[in-house]
């Protein structure tokens, strides 16, 4: 089937067309400039920037591809989770063409379709069979928005949430660190290019959610064993900060960004990899704008080998947030019998792993 995919729960205007495992094209506008001053994403701007940018990427798309609106089998849209007005611009606009020509339309969760796009590499479809994921999959999506780790059955059906942050996302850590050190945002890429300058040993930084002492029991529920908690590290390292400047001393910004990224980098793969152990995951996808990070790619690679789990991390502009994520799932829906969406639907800012669409 030929789907269209639309996306916009955050800062990335996606709109994608996918036919079955075939990626035919993905066009991505993002505001995440007008963002910079902030040092963050601005729901409103972001919310505007959509509007403005919808049918400009969508009408790019198409040309593309060289497909009419009329071809399309199936359309898809993001319905969560992510920033409500931001969902709203995507939801609505896909709702208006479902209306307008007549097609199904899928309203499907981000998360899930993280995982859905590794179908769409070279390199990943190859090792799938007749077109399916691997067996026994699971998947890491670090982002500015999102930490997770799922368990995948059946893309079309069977999602779980293995763990998640419980407070700050991964890439938010990043960008909040690097606002401390008084780097540019996005502040991923620039601490990524700094610890190389660094010693990742300089200061040993607290692992979030790894003394037991801290976790859930039984008896009494809290945070599980996945789970992740990166603000008393954003915390440790302001402290870290203000200590070399109340003492005049001058910051050793590399050892800092680097004994930072360091310890997120490290409870992130031992997670993944403990997680896939204990659930007999033995194929790891990477997913989000944090996948970018050469640490972490190197980090889980280490770790996952000697653990004889495969790594797989699609191309990077599968990896962030894109349009054809979203119709690639979509696919997925329509060629497994899944019963499009009821149009009455409204997004789900916190729309949980376990409902795959809507
Ligand atoms: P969502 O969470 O909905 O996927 P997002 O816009 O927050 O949306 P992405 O666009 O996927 O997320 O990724 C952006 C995040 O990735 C930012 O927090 C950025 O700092 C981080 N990032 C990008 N490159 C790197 C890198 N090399 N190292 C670490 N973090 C990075
Ligand atoms: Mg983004
Ligand atoms: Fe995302």
């Amino acid at each position: 089937p030929l789907i269209l995919g639309i996306e916009s729960s955050c800062d990335e205007t996606g709109v994608g067309l996918v036919r079955g495992i075939e990626l035919l094209t993905n066009t991505v506008s993002s505001s995440m400039e007008e963002h910079v001053r902030f040092g963050g994403v601005i729901p409103e701007i972001a919310s505007r920037a959509h509007l403005d940018a919808f049918v400009p990427t969508l009408e790019q798309a198409l040309a593309e591809a060289g497909v009419a609106l009329d071809d399309v089998d199936a359309i898809a849209v993001t319905s969560g989770p992510g920033l409500a007005g931001a969902l709203m611009v995507g939801v609505s606009a896909a709702k208006a063409l479902a209306l307008a020509t007549g097609k199904p339309l899928y309203a499907i969760n981000h998360l899930v379709a993280h995982v859905g796009v590794g179908l769409l590499d070279a390199s990943i479809a190859a090792a799938a069979t007749a077109g399916e994921l691997p067996e026994n999959l699971g998947a890491l999506l670090v982002s500015g928005g999102h930490t997770e780790i799922l368990r995948v059955r059946n893309i079309a059906a069977d999602v779980e949430l293995l763990g998640a942050t419980i407070d700050d996302a991964a890439g938010e850590a990043f960008d909040k660190v690097a606002r401390l050190l008084g780097l540019a945002y996005p502040g991923g890429p620039a601490i990524d290019r700094l610890a190389r300058e660094g010693d990742a040993k300089a200061i040993r930084f607290p692992r979030g959610l790894t003394v037991p002492k801290y976790m859930g029991t039984a008896e009494a529920p809290g945070p599980h064993r996945y789970d992740f908690s990166f603000s008393g590290l954003k915390t440790a390292v302001a402290r870290c900060v203000e200590g070399y400047e109340a003492r005049g001393e001058a910051v050793p910004v590399a050892d800092v960004a680097a004994s930072f990224q360091e310890a997120v980098l490290d409870v992130i793969t031992a997670k993944a990899v403990l997680a896939c152990r204990e659930n007999h995951i033995t194929t790891l996808l990477l997913g989000g704008g944090v996948a970018a990070n050469s640490r972490l790619r190197q980090l889980a690679q280490q770790r996952c080998g000697a653990a004889g789990i495969t790594l797989l991390v699609p191309r990077m502009s599968l990896c962030t947030d894109n349009g054809a994520m979203v119709a690639a799932l979509g696919a997925q829906l329509v060629m497994n019998g899944v019963a499009p969406s009821d149009l009455a639907f409204a997004p789900d800012s916190s729309m949980p792993v376990g409902s795959i669409s809507l």
